[in-house]
């Protein structure tokens, strides 16, 4: 379907030698795309490592009295064209490496909308299942005042992630204000709307996969009403997408969780469906054929959107994989591997740094409104939303037409590491 074919032969051979770590794509996604742009070498080296990475140990005292020591990390990746932004995770997998390979693609996803942050992500080792309320605030209030001089609403702007939410967000704010003796709720986005949070900021990038679905169809010519989509994850993301593209008029013929899939050609009944919030796992007790993820995968629609989990399209399925278009809502759910195979075989993915960026462009509007302390309507947030996504799609597509081998994650690429490109032969380099 694409017009444009796959790799330059300047990049790493799509058979890979390193582990799919976030780090390793991330690294490689960037000497890819860079093989595309007239760029400084030396900016692209910069470009490999962040900038700070931040270890802290974080004790708080159990609700038994005893004392447990968390390990928790901050990575900063590049801020050369504003403070750093990016999610905070507390969850057992968390690492150094990880979080530097996710704060690099916040870098990316930050340039491609061209928002005036860099990027940054981090968390706690430690699964929060395994604390009380009141352990999970010990240990939030305690990590923020580890992090408090490398956060800010000028440096470092945290946002939820996996197993972190909105009430984290307003601890983080009132342990930060409370330490720096005034009210700062530009410090965190994704806080509850009455302390300062964005009315849309939850339902933002599930929008914004929908947009990008419904401008990718209407740049392969196929009408938004006739199209067949199926998506993978009925979370925030999966959900929140399902519900907009058929409120649109697109058949959604299948959705997912965690247990399975239902299905059905004519197109399932979306507003029946609770999402992952509504009723944890509840896909499966609907209406509609059963099948599995793996089947959901491989159906014969227009638009495939995996929104659940990463590395969901691989080099053991992706030759399974019958979509026209995939359009990622989840981060990273297509292995460098596949990535490649769906190139040769011209099947366009947009990739999750414009599809899913609806969320951080959110939070950049919680933050104008936090700084302005001006607080936004829902439909000014889903119009200026809209009209963020419309550009850096137009951006894109420019940069997919003019570089006939490149994807559309290349372009994107190029877009985002042109701005960086440039602004940092703007500021040079200090002293
Ligand atoms: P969520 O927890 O709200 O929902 C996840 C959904 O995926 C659930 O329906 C769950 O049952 C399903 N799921 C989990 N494991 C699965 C599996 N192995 N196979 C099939 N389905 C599975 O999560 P979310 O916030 O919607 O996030 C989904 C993805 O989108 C993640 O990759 C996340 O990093 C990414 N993302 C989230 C946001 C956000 O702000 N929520 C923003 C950008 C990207």
């Amino acid at each position: 379907m694409s017009s444009n074919t796959s790799s330059p032969n300047t990049v790493d051979s799509p058979t890979q030698t390193e582990p799919d770590s976030a780090l390793a794509v991330a690294r490689r996604q960037l000497r890819r795309a860079a093989a595309f742009v007239d760029i400084d070498p030396n900016t692209v080296e910069r470009l490999e490592d962040p900038s700070a990475v931040h270890e802290v140990t974080v004790p708080i005292e159990r609700d038994d009295g005893t004392v447990e020591t968390y390990t928790g990390y901050r990575a900063q990746h590049n801020s050369v064209r504003g403070p750093h932004k990016g999610g905070l995770r507390f969850h057992p997998d968390v690492t150094r490496e990880e979080s530097i390979g996710l704060s690099m693609w916040m870098t990316w996803k930050c340039a491609v909308m061209d928002l005036p942050f860099g990027g940054a992500k981090g968390g706690i080792v430690v699964d929060p299942k395994d604390l009380s309320t009141d352990e999970k605030e010990r240990l939030t209030r305690r990590f923020t005042e580890e992090l408090r001089d490398v956060i800010g609403p000028n440096t470092d702007i945290p946002a939820p992630d996996m197993g972190t939410d909105a009430q984290t967000m307003a601890w983080i704010m009132d342990a930060y204000s409370m330490q720096e003796g005034e009210t700062q709720p530009g410090v965190v986005t994704g806080k509850p709307p009455v302390i300062g949070g964005s009315y849309g900021r939850d339902e933002a990038p599930g929008r914004s996969v929908a947009i990008a679905t419904r401008q990718a169809l209407d740049y392969y010519d196929k009408p938004l009403d006739e199209a067949t989509v199926a998506v993978q994850g009925f979370g925030s993301v999966g959900a929140n997408a399902a519900r907009l593209l058929d409120d649109w008029g697109a058949d959604v013929v299948a959705v997912s969780d965690v247990n399975g899939a239902i299905y059905d050609p004519d197109g399932l009944d979306i507003e029946a469906i609770p999402t992952h919030e509504e009723e944890p796992e509840a896909v499966t007790k609907q209406d509609g054929e059963l099948i599995t993820n793996d089947e959901l995968l491989e159906l014969d629609v227009d638009v495939l959107a995996p929104c659940a989990i990463g590395n969901a399209i691989t080099e053991e399925n992706v030759n399974g994989i019958r979509a026209d278009i995939i359009v990622e809502g989840a981060n990273g759910p297509t292995t460098f591997a596949a990535d490649t195979v769906l190139a040769d075989r011209d099947i366009p993915v947009i990739p999750d740094i414009l599809a899913n960026a609806g969320g951080v462009t959110v939070s950049y509007f919680e933050w104008l409104q936090d700084i302005n302390r001006r607080s936004w309507s829902l439909e000014k947030v889903n119009s200026e939303l809209n009209a963020e996504m419309e550009k850096a799609w137009a951006a894109v597509e420019d940069a997919y037409e003019h570089h006939p081998d490149a994807t559309w994650r290349d372009a994107a690429y190029v877009v985002a590491l042109e701005r960086l490109s440039k602004a940092h032969d703007a500021r040079g380099l200090w002293p």
